[in-house]
């Protein structure tokens, strides 16, 4: 490099830097606390920065304003109008905002939404319900049943998902959207079950062209059992569950066969429905197996599909309730996506399948969420699974997780391990 081009090289990173400052310095105005998991009191710097001098130690509860934000810092304003940089994790918003969209405010206290996550050992299955108020037809509260993914087992007496809903008395009933987020069988396999089982109004799923032969049997089958079919992004229509939800595809394959998705299995899983749902002040962010890096790079630059929510629709990430992507594995969960997601919950749909030595999730992944927020909960339908000899038959042990929201206030968790309820153990482990 000679002196010159050095010196355009310089130019432009100053230019690029004092890009990002300007990026970096817009001015927030956010009521905010200390959280309560600071070790005695929460330092205060004069800069982002853990060597900066520190001009203040603020006890766990501490209202400050946070009034501006660079990665893992936030700079606040507090006791009499000091200002100073604190670790963000440290730091919880007061009113959590959710993408600032209004709330709904018709929505009753009694009309719940409820989305279960299925424990189908490595898979994912999800049930979500809307309230039904008994009026039909007049375009919400409709009691719709929505199925996302059906896990990897489709027969009648091995697919949990089934019995799931039969036992709560949807024997025969019919499914208003069946959503296969990706073709991979952990995902369209258990789908099938529930093809024959129930009636479905709408069937979606990305139009990736996958060469399996059994996924080509399963949309041979749906295009004739599903009334409705929705093959690609561009064939989704507005999506309506009823007008007390706001349902929205943020990202899908979109039939470009573009290289910045991975090949092979990475591919197939960059083609994943990414899905938003919000009930009154709660949103709920489905990944399905959408990836944000490759297993050996680092967590700090997203790539593929993580990069493209990121680029493309930022503010549409924040979310109470994040489906992890890809059962938590470590090509997921970005930091720079973290950060935008924000959740106060994480669930992990997996089992106990060997992947090559490897069992998903994997502990760093989540290790990234208790760090972002050490007050996070994390529940997983493969609890306990790794404690004791299971075979990734046997850990399919009824590890459910069930969300109820009436669209305001905290979200109410029912988890259960082996069966019996679980309260717990977030980022402790
Ligand atoms: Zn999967
Ligand atoms: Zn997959």
């Amino acid at each position: 490099m000679n002196g010159q081009t050095r010196k355009s090289y310089r130019l432009i990173l100053m230019g690029c830097l004092l890009t990002l400052s300007l990026i970096a310095f817009s001015q927030l105005n956010e009521p905010s606390v200390v959280r309560s998991n600071v070790w005695s009191c929460l330092n205060v710097r004069s800069d982002h920065d853990v060597n900066a001098v520190s001009v203040g130690c603020l006890a766990s509860g501490t209202p400050v304003t946070v009034i501006d934000a660079v990665p893992f810092w936030r700079q606040i304003k507090f006791g009499n109008n000091q200002v100073g940089w604190a670790a963000k994790k440290f730091i919880e918003p007061l009113s959590p905002e959710t993408a600032g969209d209004s709330a709904d405010t018709s929505i009753p206290d009694s009309a719940f939404l409820t989305v279960h996550f299925v424990d189908v050992g490595q898979g994912d299955a999800i049930w979500i319900q809307t309230y039904d108020d008994g009026i039909d037809g007049n375009g919400k509260f409709e009691g719709y049943s929505i199925v996302i993914d059906g896990g990897p087992y489709s027969s009648d007496n091995s697919n949990p998902l089934l019995p799931y809903m039969e036992s709560l008395g949807y024997h025969g009933a019919s499914i208003e959207a069946l959503i296969v987020t990706h073709p991979h069988t952990d995902h369209f396999s258990g789908a099938e079950t529930i093809s024959r089982h129930f009636s479905i109004n709408n069937y979606y799923d990305p139009g990736y062209p996958s060469q399996l032969s059994s996924y080509g049997a399963f949309l041979s089958a749906m295009k004739t059992r599903a009334k409705n079919i929705h093959i690609g992004l561009q064939n989704f229509g507005q999506i309506n569950w009823g007008s007390e939800l706001k349902v929205e595809v943020l990202y899908a394959w979109n039939g470009d066969p573009q290289h910045v998705l991975g090949a092979d299995n990475t591919l197939v899983n960059n083609s994943s429905i990414v899905l938003r749902i919000q009930y009154g002040q709660h949103v709920f962010l489905f990944m399905g197996d959408a990836e944000g890096k490759n297993r050996e790079n680092d967590a700090a630059t997203p790539r593929y599909v993580e990069k493209i929510l990121l680029e493309t629709v930022p503010g549409r990430l924040k979310a109470n309730v994040l489906k992890i992507a890809h059962h938590g594995s470590e090509t997921s969960s970005t930091l720079p996506f973290i950060e935008a997601v924000d959740p106060d919950i994480v669930i992990v749909e997996s089992g106990r399948k060997n992947f090559s030595g490897t069992f998903l999730p994997d502990s760093s992944a989540l290790r990234r969420y208790c760090s972002h927020n050490p007050n996070i909960k994390i529940y997983r339908t493969d609890q306990n699974d790794s404690q004791t000899a299971r075979t990734e038959r046997d850990a399919v042990d009824g590890d459910n997780i069930i969300i109820r929201t009436n669209g305001k206030g905290q979200l109410q968790v029912q988890a259960f391990d082996g069966g019996r309820p679980f309260t717990g153990n977030f980022c402790n482990n």
